[in-house]
């Protein structure tokens, strides 16, 4: 079981390039170590829930930072034929 952040934040702007091995987040100056994570991701207008993805990891605030390479190979997997785990019903919701 891998820990879940549930930020809100625009994705894009946690989506840095970064080289691996230990980084400093750029939210809180905390140091991040490596980790599997379970990762929303889009690709072409659907949502998909992918586990077991690469990412550093925030130790103080759980911010989550993925190398671009992960994404690309998400993108390829995602667009060619692969396994699907388990389908699940989301609502969208507007907190007002
Ligand atoms: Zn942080």
């Amino acid at each position: 079981m891998t820990a879940l952040t549930t930020s809100l934040r625009t994705p894009k702007r946690r989506w840095r390039l970064i080289n691996g091995g230990m980084m400093i987040c750029e939210f809180c100056g905390g140091q991040t170590v490596p980790r599997k994570v379970r990762k929303q991701h889009w690709l072409d207008g659907r949502l998909y829930l992918v586990e077991n993805v690469a990412a550093e990891v925030c130790t103080d605030c759980g911010e989550r930072y993925f190398h671009a390479t992960a994404l690309d190979q998400i993108d390829e997997m995602l667009k060619a034929e692969h396994p699907v785990k388990e389908h699940l019903s989301v609502e969208v919701v507007s907190f007002a």
